[in-house]
């Protein structure tokens, strides 16, 4: 059994693609005076694709903006910029996850502007490198085989460095001409949670193959993942060398359809869990050996025990009064309960895992849950 498999669209060229209607489009430059003598320039974009209606309004200046369905923005080109990728991506149907964006646009919107016209030129010289190497990585990550990418010190005439700047300060910073893909890259885990720890929220992108090893993909979508800082720092730099080597890609390999996290009750003062793989018998031996390399190399059998803690002194209160009350097969009952609703919204969470070990120990169900240390 292996994992399931996103696809990706490639945007415009897509033949699938919806048609879009712009119901009206004012060029930029109308301006307007508000209250307090503040000049104001506005931008008003309007499109219709489908039953979805996006009107975008922005008042640049002094930062103050008002939109629909988008995030803040802060620069007129940056709105320009997030209504051509709202456009794109509901032509081929998906806001959500993954983030269908296309490579090369994103490239060509990073080295767009430019004031340094040889650099520019050079950048544009390495544009159809890149674009076949996004190819080559839907491909190897399909395939279980992006191992065998081969790194390298650059992309024709671009060097690695130069590509890496490109990235810190063409997609990064606010106002920067792929900070916009940057954002709806960010923004489109669910909830804003890390897909690798699934914990803490969001706060960078993470580069599934490093910036440092594999510069054409060093502002290629399909090689940021949204993550938080923890996870992007035990990741860091790490090269794959075989299959088994590979850590997911939320991407390209969902696992969460079943269950591999389980926990186990250690019959401790305070009581204690935990955690650890276990994934269903028809995993390939990769697939198993990839989920538990990247458990250990995400520290979560460090870092779930510690939230589980948390999570056991705030409820013991509660577990107290229902043992008064109603003794063993009450405490059982309301684990049972919190297990089944946190496997409906997440069948591998530590929560899940947590609450299951709990119900099912007869120790903790039976008082074990009572000692503090
Ligand atoms: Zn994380």
């Amino acid at each position: 059994m292996q994992p399931e498999r996103h696809s990706f669209g490639s945007g415009l060229g897509n033949p699938a693609v919806r048609p879009i209607h712009l119901a009206s489009q004012t060029s930029p430059g109308s301006e307007a005076k508000l209250p307090g003598d503040t000049r104001l320039r506005i931008v008003q974009l309007q499109a219709e694709c489908g039953d979805r209606r996006i009107v975008l309004r922005l008042c640049s200046g002094e930062g103050v903006t008002e939109s629909c369905e988008c995030s803040c923005i802060a620069s007129l080109v940056q709105a320009q910029e997030l209504f051509r990728l709202l456009l794109q991506m509901i032509q081929i149907g998906s806001f959500g996850y993954p983030p269908q964006l296309d490579p090369r646009l994103t490239f060509e919107t990073c080295i767009g502007g430019m004031r340094d016209a040889a650099l520019q030129q050079r950048f544009q010289l390495a544009t159809p490198l890149i674009t076949q190497a996004s190819v080559d990585y839907e491909l190897a990550a399909n395939s279980n085989l992006l191992h065998t990418i081969p790194s390298g010190n650059g992309v024709g005439p671009v060097s690695c460095k130069e590509m890496s700047k490109l990235y810190d300060s063409r997609m990064v910073p606010m106002n920067s001409p792929g900070r916009a893909t940057y954002d709806l890259l960010l923004s489109a885990p669910r909830h804003g949670i890390c897909p690798l720890c699934g914990v803490r929220t969001v706060s960078t992108l993470d580069h599934h193959l490093p910036k440092a090893h594999y510069p054409a993909y060093t502002v290629n979508p399909l090689n940021l993942v949204a993550a938080c800082q923890d996870c992007n720092k035990a990741k860091l730099n790490k090269i794959p060398t075989t299959s088994s080597e590979e850590t997911l890609h939320p991407y390209f390999d969902n696992i969460d359809n079943e269950r591999w996290l389980m926990a186990e009750v250690l019959n401790t003062a305070p009581a204690a869990l935990k955690f650890f793989v276990e994934g269903p018998t028809n995993w390939s031996p990769i697939l198993a050996s990839r989920v538990q390399y990247e458990f250990e190399m995400l520290r979560h059998g460090k870092s779930y025990p510690l939230y589980a803690a948390s999570e056991l002194a705030s409820i013991r209160s509660g577990l107290m009064k229902l043992s008064a009350a109603g003794g063993q097969a009450a405490v059982r009952n309301q684990l049972t309960e919190r297990a089944e609703s946190c496997k409906a919204d997440r069948l591998n969470s530590w929560r899940t895992a947590m609450y299951e070990s709990l119900a099912f120990s007869d120790w903790f169900c039976g008082g074990g849950f009572q000692a503090t240390g």
